[in-house]
Formats: structure tokens, sequence, C-alpha cells
């Protein structure tokens, strides 16, 4: 038999099976009706994902494609931008915005640490930018931001908020209108349980208003609205994919998002208590508000490359390795999309497996009993 594979990377996620089949489905020519009926409904599923009336903006493109997409619609040669950061993804807000010539603004904290609404308000008071751009889950160290203080903040000093939801949309509560985000840009291949490929963003009035005249043509978020609005699309979309996505909002959406916010609280509280049962030690914070990935710290005199490399060719599962300055120093576990609490035991049982043929002190036995327990909690998102 054909070893199984076990995917727990932060994204790409794995892909529920009605997913996969319909992005086998035969192509469709994306100006005839078939395929109309398909985009509508996508665009509008959409919405509801998204918690907003306004347009979501659909690209043939990955996350990043989108973030680009957001810096060369609102921003002018040269202009400052603020960049809340305190990871992999944040720095890469800024490095975007670099290399499209505008002057960045760090507000700069350490990897692990969660960013707070008070020193952007301080920031921006200091030093006024037009756009904020921010991080929902910080992918790279497992913390979730408290958008809608942030957001807050940004819309206090008159500045556009641009939130990066590459891998929350889906799985933790982000209120587009009710929280006044301005911008929040995202991609197809974690919570949204669909392949890489699409990123999406929506853009509010206030936002709209605020575009600047960087060059663009095709993340020219107007060629794409006036395209969506007559269910058209402005260049030939990545049909499989959007059939894909249409599948897997319809069963996002008939599963209700605050039953897939809870759900994520619980695989987050599993995965941290499995962690500690273990006595291994937690990077990301040890609270609900990690829903989204798990970050491990390395223990003592283990190689996390021969970590990763043992539970990927001997166990067949797929744990993601810390980037940036936690290279060698944790190990993350995603748990965004299509999980369950079985796919946490696997996790768990297969780390533990493989630090104890590491040679690792650890507790044996007890993680995923942990887990289960956990998992049972019940929660209020
Ligand atoms: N932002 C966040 C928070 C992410 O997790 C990722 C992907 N890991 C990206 C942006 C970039 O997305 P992509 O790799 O699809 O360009």
């Amino acid at each position: 038999m054909t070893e199984k594979r076990y995917l727990f990377t932060p994204g790409p996620t794995p892909v529920p099976p009605e997913v996969l089949a319909a992005t086998a489905e035969p192509m469709l020519h994306h100006r005839g009706p078939d395929f109309r009926v398909v985009y509508e409904r996508t665009l509008g599923r959409l919405k509801e994902v998204f918690r907003t009336q306004n347009e979501v903006l659909l690209f043939a493109a990955s996350g990043t494609g989108t973030m680009e997409s957001a810096l060369v619609n609102l921003c002018s040669r040269g202009e400052r931008v603020c960049v809340v950061t305190a990871g992999a993804f944040g720095d890469r807000w800024a490095a975007i915005a670099g290399a499209l010539g505008c002057e960045v603004d760090r507000l700069e904290y350490e990897w692990g640490e969660s960013p707070s609404a008070d020193d952007l308000a301080s920031r921006l008071a200091d030093r006024e930018s037009r756009v904020v751009l921010m991080t929902q889950s910080e992918t790279s160290t497992g913390v979730v931001a408290d958008i809608r203080s942030l957001a807050a903040a940004a819309s206090e000093a008159g500045a556009v908020s641009v939130v990066d939801a590459v891998s929350s949309l889906g799985a933790v509560p982000l209120e587009t209108d009710e929280w006044c985000v301005d911008v929040v840009v995202s991609g197809s291949q974690k919570a949204l349980m669909s392949p890489p490929g699409l990123a999406l963003v929506s853009v509010s009035q206030r936002g709209w208003d605020a575009r600047g005249t960087l060059p663009r043509f095709y993340f020219d978020w107007e060629r794409t609205r006036k395209a969506q609005e007559i269910f058209d699309a402005a260049f030939t979309p990545a049909v499989s994919l959007v059939r894909g996505l249409d599948v897997a909002l319809g069963l996002l959406l008939d599963g209700g998002l605050d039953a897939a916010f809870d759900r994520h609280v619980r695989l987050g509280r599993a995965c941290r208590e499995g962690i500690k049962a273990m006595g291994l030690e937690l990077f990301s914070p040890d609270d609900d508000s990690a829903a989204v990935v798990t970050a491990v710290r390395i223990p003592e005199g283990v190689d996390a490359g021969a970590l990763l490399l043992l539970l990927r060719d001997r166990h067949g599962v797929t744990l993601a390795p810390g980037q940036g300055p936690l290279k060698g120093k944790i190990f993350r576990i995603g748990h965004i999309g299509y999980f369950d609490v079985f796919d946490i035991a696997t996790a768990l049982a297969a780390v533990e497996l493989a630090l104890t043929e590491l040679g690792a002190e650890i507790e044996r036995g007890v993680a995923t009993t942990r887990a289960f327990e956990a998992y049972e909690q019940p929660t209020r998102v």
C-alpha cells in the first residue's frame, strides 16, 4: 500500500473529497452560462464568509498576490505606510511595500508578541500614515491579533486598515463590516479548504475612496469589480479552482461559520493540552486565541530538521518548521479548515513517537487522552 500522508502544514491544508472532485470536473468556458452560475454563487458565498456587504474580488494568485493588490491599489509612489509586524507575514507586508517604493514605517514586535492597539494609536499620532497593514493570524508564530481594536485605532487616526486574513478567514471571527475593516485579503488554501491559487480581497467604500496612483493592471481592483458586477471576469479565471471553492464555501456555510470558529477553538485546545501533557513547551499563546496554528518549542538536544524529516519520512506526517529567527527552535502544527480531533490525535501521536525515537524525554501515552478531553469541553466563541 502506498504510504498514507497526513498534512498539518498551516497551508496548504487538506481538501475535502467533494471539493477535490469538483476541481476535477470537465472544463467550462468562463463566459458561458454554466460557469456564470458557479461564479455568481461563489461570489455571493464569499461575501457571507467575509461578513461584508461589499464585493469580494477574486483573482487567480497566491495570498501574496492579493497583498500586492492592496498596496498597488491603495498607495502612491513614495508614500509612507505603517506596517504592524510581529512575524514573517507582517514582514511580508513590509517587503512588498518596500519593493513598490513606499516608505515603510514598521511598528515592530518580537516574533511571538501580540500587537497592541494603543501602540498603533500612538505611532499614528506621532507619524501619520494613510494606510495601515496588519496580520490577523501570524502563521509564523501562532499569534492571532485583536483586529477589532487594531482596525479601530487605524480608523480613529483616519487611516485605512488592511488586514491579511490569509490563514484566519473561516477559522476565527473576522467581522469585516461590523469592525469597519477597510480591506481584507485572503487565499483559498487554508480555512477555505480549497487548493492554493485563488486570492480574495474585500474593499470598503473608504478603501475605494483611498485609492492611490501606483501603476497596476492585472491587480487593478476597478477592472475586476466592473467585470464581477455582471458576473463576468476581467481575465480567464481559474475555472476549476473556482468550482472547488464554490463547493468548499457551501460546506463551510452549511455547517455555519460560528460552528467552524468553535471547532477551531477546540482543536487549538486539544492540540495545546496534548503537547503540554507530553511535557513539551508551547511557543504560541496558551489561550483560546491560538485557534489556527500551535507552535511548540523543540526540546533540548533535539534537532528540529531531524525531527521533521523523521515525522515525514517514517510516519508520513508533515508538520511545519520555524521560520526566520524561529528556525530550529520551534515546529508548528496547523489545524486550519478541514480538521477534526482525530487529526490532532494523529499529529500528537506522531510527535510522541518521533521524539521518543530521537531520545527526548517525554511523557508517553497521555497526550491523545488529554486532547480528546480538552476537545470535549464546551466553549463560547
Ligand atoms: N499571510 C499569511 C498569514 C500566510 O499564512 C500566508 C501563507 N502561509 C501568506 C500571507 C502568503 O500566502 P501565499 O503563500 O499564498 O502567497
